[in-house]
């Protein structure tokens, strides 16, 4: 047994607080990783706030990377000394999806917020967030959960590769499937629109036109890549309009998750045009559009469920594509924290400050 600091939160809306947390040495076909870099993410703040409903006590954090310290029975994918990143929803490679391309969509771990591990705090059994729970100075996961990465890449890249940018890079390859000179909107910048609109700059993608409600954003938006910024305002079909003569975008991309976004990205797509639904929302938000609208806009409208990824396959692509300057890294990280800061970083991302926090270990 370790034992390690990590945060934990006690109760829906109470503040995370850094606790001792015991985590058993690994059974067959576990690893246990020494996290050396961890992303503050949003779905981290909707496993607080209400948004989700995890059962508690919860360790937060699952976009994250690290070092292969010790390894169970059985293990074939890692050893000690490995660098790897961490996948949140590794896929069983046996169901009905994930055997008909569609790992992201696995039955065996799709949905589900938090899972108990063995981990306890004095004594008592603890949730890990998305099987992670990586806001700790170790993780106790399983083997599939690790995916290799170049020792050259640094340890703040490796995290945000198992999220926000998977996320978003997959949501523009994957999902949509940007082309050269498609048109594209993006709305919410926080680490996950700001990779999307990475991804379709790196796609050839033009106007790539970032929105926030924020005019703060746009240094961090021109820095991933964006070509426009415009502050949100209910004229903003019109003003997408007007930066794409006048048809609206061929894609957007809404990356907040609330109904008001969905329809603002509805509206400013061109008749044909396809929305793509990144950001997760409430269960009681519900967006209206009416029946003759759905038929005659000719419009797509999907979401896009960890960037319709396979970790196994997209994350060795983005290390790489990192390592290249293809995709940028750098941009999206706009505080380097302490496990004590992560309070703060949450009341950053709920008054929509900032990009990326990363816990640095
Ligand atoms: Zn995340
Ligand atoms: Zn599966």
């Amino acid at each position: 047994m370790s034992e390690v600091s990590a945060v934990v939160v006690r109760e829906q809306g109470a503040a995370p607080a850094i606790e001792s947390v015991e985590l058993p040495e690994p059974g067959s076909g576990q690893v246990r990783v020494r996290v050396r870099a961890a992303g503050v993410c949003h779905s981290d703040l909707s496993m607080v706030n209400g948004t989700l409903r995890p059962p508690y006590p919860l360790v937060l954090g699952h976009e994250a990377a690290g070092e292969v310290v010790a390894v169970g029975g059985d293990v074939t994918r890692a050893k000690a000394g490995d660098h790897v990143s961490l996948n949140w929803q590794p896929a069983c490679r046996m169901c009905w999806f994930c055997t008909h391309g569609q790992p992201w969509l696995c039955a065996t771990s799709s949905g589900i917020p938090a899972v108990e591990n063995g981990a306890t705090i004095q004594g008592v059994p603890a949730y890990v967030t998305l099987g992670l729970g990586a806001f700790a100075e170790e993780v106790l996961v399983p083997e599939n959960a690790v995916i290799g990465v170049p020792e050259e890449l640094d340890w703040a890249s490796a995290a945000l590769l198992g999220c926000a940018v998977l996320t978003g890079t997959g949501a523009v390859r994957n999902t949509a499937r940007v082309a050269q000179g498609d048109s594209v909107l993006v709305i919410g910048l926080g680490g996950v629109g700001l990779s999307v609109v990475a991804a379709a700059r790196a796609a050839g993608a033009e106007p790539v036109i970032a929105v926030d409600v924020s005019e703060a954003k746009k240094a961090l938006a021109e820095a991933a890549g964006a070509t426009d910024f415009v502050v949100a305002s209910d004229g903003l079909a019109k003003e997408i309009r007007g930066r794409t003569s006048g048809r609206g975008a061929d894609h957007a991309f809404e990356c907040v998750g609330r109904a008001a976004t969905i329809r603002a990205a509805w509206r400013a797509t061109r008749r044909g045009g396809q929305v793509t639904v990144v950001g997760m929302g409430r269960a009681d938000d519900n967006v209206e559009l009416s029946a003759l609208d759905i038929f005659s806009s000719a419009r797509t409208l999907r979401s896009s469920v960890y960037g319709n990824s396979d970790p196994d396959r997209d994350i060795p692509v983005l290390a790489r594509d990192v390592l290249s300057g293809t995709i940028g890294v750098d941009h999206l990280i706009t505080d380097r924290i302490g496990l004590d800061e992560v309070p703060a970083a949450f009341d950053r991302m709920s008054r929509g400050e900032g990009a990326r926090s990363v816990l640095i270990f």
